[in-house]
């Protein structure tokens, strides 16, 4: 009998922790589920990723109007996954910001993508009945866009660092508190998901291009707060192993003419000594080792994920 369906039985609800970095600068971690976070402006707040759902989005919200009440004026979503954006509605955000790659993604796979994750992790999607639909930017941008907050709150400088975990990742940085918050570009003692990643660029010069920022504070897209710069260097650098981890198993059986099923195994049994126990380990395995065969098979744009390749998938390596 096969291991349960990627994180289908995993229904124990997780605590939310709000953690105040600066003045009006918060990120709320999950013990290993999704983070978000915002930032105050003089008379508007902005908010950094959106929860899976509306009820998801309205329980931060909830605890983030504990502390302040300004309208949610720019809603930053760091990539197209469904569980990053779909209970963007909630935030009535006056405006809504991706790359334009993200865009692009969200009109390519965003249906496709949105029965996938649900699928994978059903815990997330609370109410789904309540997505309005998929979620479209109003602001686009290629590489670069800085929001001005005002009242000596300094700036926002949002950027496109370089393909890695999807196609059109971008980081927020926050100059006067040196927070960077990095979406799913890099993840503190969580497992990484790569399904839709381009290994070759992230692990090299994307995540020098993070680590360039010294940040103070870095907000990964799960897990805990790293906090100083000797923390933040140790969360890019463990991304970087895993990752490169991945690229040694995989590209060896790969080279030799072995199969995808070996590439797996190979790679599970040299990564779980480190990694097996963080937070979606068994889930994401799968997953990342079908994208990263396809890239040394020359496949360049990820192939999208349906619900039905996502079970097919699993059943051939975790089954
Ligand atoms: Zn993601």
């Amino acid at each position: 009998m096969g291991k349960p369906f990627a994180s289908s039985a995993d229904t124990a609800r997780k605590t939310d922790t709000l953690e105040i970095l600066a003045d009006g600068v918060y990120a709320l971690t999950a013990e290993g589920d999704p983070n978000v976070g915002a930032v105050e402006g003089e008379d508007f707040v902005v908010a950094i990723e959106s929860r899976a759902t509306p009820a998801a989005s309205r329980d931060w919200l909830k605890i983030l109007r504990e502390h302040t009440d300004k309208p949610v004026r720019y809603l930053i979503l760091t990539h197209y996954h469904a569980v990053r954006v779909l209970g963007a509605s909630a935030f009535e955000a006056q405006d809504i910001i991706m790359s334009r790659a993200s865009r692009d993604l969200v009109a390519e796979r965003g249906e496709e993508d949105w029965k996938s994750e649900f699928g994978r992790m059903p815990r997330l999607a609370k109410n789904a009945e309540e997505v309005p639909g998929l979620t479209w930017p109003t602001i686009t941008f290629e590489n670069e866009y800085d929001i001005e907050l005002g009242g000596g709150r300094g700036q926002l400088e949002l950027r496109f660092l370089g393909r890695g975990h999807t196609g059109g990742d971008i980081t927020v940085w926050h100059d006067k508190t040196r927070t960077l918050y990095a979406g799913d570009l890099v993840e503190a003692k969580a497992a990484l998901y790569t399904g839709d990643a381009y290994h070759f660029d992230w692990v090299g010069k994307t995540l020098d291009n993070v680590k360039a920022y010294r940040a103070e504070n870095l907000i990964g897209g799960r897990g805990a707060v790293a906090r100083g710069v000797a923390e933040t260097d140790a969360a890019v650098e463990q991304t970087r192993k895993f990752l490169n981890g991945m690229i040694e198993n995989v590209g060896r059986v790969h080279k030799a003419g072995g199969s995808l099923k070996e590439a797996f195994e190979a790679t599970r049994d040299a990564l779980a000594p480190e990694f097996g126990s963080w937070p979606i380990f068994e889930h994401c395995l799968p997953f990342d080792v079908q994208r990263l065969w396809d890239e040394y098979d020359g496949i360049e744009h990820p192939r999208i994920w349906t619900a039905e390749r996502d079970r097919e998938v699993w059943a051939k390596l975790q089954g």
